[in-house]
């Protein structure tokens, strides 16, 4: 499969090209030949080429010479207050990746100067909108373009070489809060993108657009509409008897917000579909259904869009499980037959290889160890829910799933390595605490869930709790390693050189042997690692490339902290350096005296929990991506606070105008709130949670909040993450 045969059209880019790389054009034959040799060194994909299997051919670096690999240059990024999700895309010596904000860089791939950078100016009010963060996953090439899509629902397409715009689109509705984060996969001149936007009251949908314009050629609806005014595709009318009660006014959710996969052997796509929402199938579709399409892998024809199988992994979804993360084809010998087949490690902890061309499930195994939103499978391999989980029917009583919300896998790209066999997969094994509320939100988000509430049981303790990187052989259905080195929440590279590459504990990059996980290196990057590195090489010479970069980093007051956001660039012999940290003193707490009666703390506690917690962290106590209120200047200014809050001043930034849902009085009962949150942090180091007992978790419920890092020396967890 990966061999490396000469061949006519490598020597004739070799005599085209000369010794400096030219540009050819990316088409679905160059992505189909990505492992010959003239493409070996390319990363021409998000997940390199069609199969999504983040396996670089090239060899040059191996586990036994990786002492040598060092920094060979990186190159600095602007953008904060959110994660750096991508992948980079690499053809013919020049690098892209985005940024937060949908922004987009390119960087000459052997030298790291800066070619270009587009700002497609996406509304800082777009902030509010979104579930997850100022996010984007990445870009695709195509012809001599670049192709992304935008925090506000829009397509753009520059000129790889310069930047210059080709064409863009609005391809969301605008007044709807739908967003495109994740990165465009195209084969055969179709763009292939999927909206994220399942907790804003919508309906998911996939489709195709022209990569000549942009204009859309297929649309297909994950979850039916209000039948009364019909159905766009003949499946969502059987996929209506799966539902009750009047869901369409709630959306349905399932919004497919990452994994698509287009397949040339079967020429279909393959879609993971979002969560159900609101969250607890119980309120948003009362008396039980499964709830189709939420929550699957969907098969659609490429060229028209129209459904050809489906494989629903949590059935009647109430936790959350997205089924939108990585799906990789591969082909395996399975019982001593080659089957082409498709693979994926979902939230819900359960690893599945299904045949490719008709959805037949061959296996499906938990690679967590336990789960108890299922007792098992039945013969056709649908999940058997535990009753004891319809959390949604049991009023306050709550329920802790297993594995959490955040996903025992989440959006963090595997790697499937076809040199050992196995799967390299980011892994969380924990608990998450629900609590149904019918109509209850978490900022502008309609979860129905109060995440103000505790179950009303303990957490379950469970054995080997954590997050750690974990491989998988998919053929004999068992875990191989893992290496608590390795992360839950950063995507993963694996190359011939028998390594797995993946963004690691305390702000490093490391490498482990893919047979057997040893650590085999591992380097600081002054930032964390979310999302996956890239190989690629150039006049022979093998490069590994990641982004290092979680806004400002983690801990109160780490919004003001100094940004060290790079693409960080290693190969052999690399004798660059990272310039030494910035000395950086977090700004002191030191809020104006506290004010205010006891009736309007309760209303700024009441309107900062619906509108601002979401943002700016629980309560005031656990910070986030955004500022920690409780050190802005703005506390002892009532004015300017008001102009920040009603009037919108720093809506460029993202905090937009709350001028439809919160009065000036309102906004004085939250700076009086905060105030007095601010002080009590100020006499108490330490501060209680606000609900009692242990502080409270995060809203992804993987992250547990912790102690901020000593000045200057950064932070050694990664920052919270929202539930996705
Ligand atoms: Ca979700």
């Amino acid at each position: 499969m990966h061999s490396l045969k000469p061949s006519i059209l490598s020597i004739i880019t070799l005599v085209v090209a000369g010794i400096t790389p030219g540009f050819a054009e990316v088409d679905t034959a160059r992505i189909k030949a990505a492992d010959s040799e003239e493409n070996a060194g390319q990363w021409m994909a998000y997940g390199r080429d069609y199969s999504e299997q983040r396996y670089s051919p090239l060899k040059e670096i191996t586990a036994d010479n990786i002492g040598q690999l060092g920094l060979a240059w990186y190159g600095d990024l602007a953008e904060r207050g959110g994660s750096y999700e991508t992948t980079p895309v690499v053809v013919d010596g020049r690098i892209f990746v985005t940024s937060p904000w949908s922004k987009v860089y390119a960087f000459d791939a052997k030298t790291g100067q800066q070619l270009w950078k587009y700002d497609p100016k996406v509304p800082g009010e777009w902030a509010v909108k979104l579930c997850c963060g100022i996010v984007n996953r990445g870009v695709a090439a195509w012809k001599d373009m670049v192709i992304w899509g935008t925090l506000d629902g829009r397509l753009i397409a520059v000129k790889a070489k310069t930047g210059e715009k080709v064409w863009e689109v609005q391809v969301t509705d605008r007044e709807l809060w739908l967003s495109i984060t994740g990165a465009p996969r195209i084969a055969d001149g179709r763009i292939f993108i999927g909206e994220a936007g399942s907790e804003f009251h919508q309906r998911g949908y996939m489709a195709a657009y022209d990569a000549d314009n942009g204009k859309e050629l297929w649309r297909w609806w994950v979850v039916p509409g209000n039948p009364a005014l019909g159905f766009e595709q003949p499946e969502l009318e059987s996929a209506a008897k799966t539902w009750n009660g009047e869901w369409w006014k709630t959306g349905g959710g399932g919004a497919p917000w990452d994994a698509i996969t287009y397949d040339p052997v079967t020429n279909l796509v393959y879609v993971g579909t979002g969560n159900g929402a609101p969250w607890p199938a119980e309120i948003r579709s009362p008396g039980g259904g499964d709830n189709l399409f939420t929550a699957s892998i969907v098969a659609l024809d490429a060229k028209t869009g129209k459904y050809r199988w489906h494989y629903q992994a949590t059935p009647a979804d109430s936790f959350d499980f997205d089924n939108t993360q990585s799906i990789i084809t591969a082909d395996l010998v399975i019982n001593g037959e080659k089957k082409h087949v498709l693979m994926q490690a979902p939230k819900n902890g359960v690893f599945y290889v299904l045949e490719a061309a008709t959805g037949k499930v061959l296996s499906a195994d938990l690679f967590v160890p336990t789960a108890n939103w299922m007792t098992g499978f039945d013969e056709n391999f649908r999940p058997i829910l535990d009753p004891a989980a319809n959390y949604g029917a049991f009023g306050d009583k709550g329920f802790h799933v297993v594995p959490s919300a955040g996903g025992a896998h989440s959006w963090h790209p595997m790697a499937f390595s076809p040199d050992t066999g196995l799967m390299y997969i980011p892994t969380n094994y924990s608990s998450f605490p629900l609590v149904a509320e019918a109509g209850a939100k978490m900022g502008n988000q309609l979860l129905s869930i109060n995440v103000g509430k505790r179950p009303q049981d303990p957490a379950p303790k469970l054995e080997g709790s954590g997050s750690y990187l974990l491989a998988w052989d998919p053929v004999n259905k068992k875990a191989v390693w893992q290496q608590p080195q390795g992360s839950a929440r950063a995507g993963v590279l694996t190359t011939a050189g028998n390594l797995v590459f993946q963004g690691a504990q305390q702000q490093t990059f490391a490498a482990f042997r893919a047979d057997t996980g040893e650590q085999v290196w591992s380097t600081p990057t002054q930032a964390g690692i979310v999302g996956s590195a890239a190989s690629y090489s150039i006049d022979g010479a093998q490069y590994i490339a990641v982004v290092a970069g979680q806004g400002g980093g983690f801990g109160p007051a780490s919004y003001w902290a100094p940004n060290y956001a790079r693409l960080l660039v290693y190969k052999l012999g690399g004798k660059a350096t990272l310039p030494e940290r910035v000395s950086y003193t977090p700004p002191a707490l030191n809020p104006p005296a506290n004010f205010g009666d006891a009736a309007l703390l309760a209303r700024g506690e009441t309107h900062y929990n619906a509108h601002c917690a979401s943002c700016h962290g629980n309560s005031g106590r656990v910070s986030s991506l955004f500022p920690d209120l409780r050190y802005a200047t703005a506390l002892g200014e009532p004015e300017l606070f008001k102009v920040i809050v009603i009037d919108g001043a720093l809506t460029d930034n993202g905090m937009v105008s709350f001028r439809e849902s919160l009065t000036p009085e309102d906004a004085e009962a939250i700076r009086a709130y905060v105030v007095t949150l601010a002080n009590e942090a100020k006499n108490n180091p330490q501060p209680q949670s606000p609900f009692g007992g242990p502080p409270p978790a995060p809203p992804a419920g993987t992250a547990p909040p912790v102690a901020p890092a000593p000045a200057g020396q950064g932070a050694a967890a990664p920052p919270p993450e929202t539930h996705r």
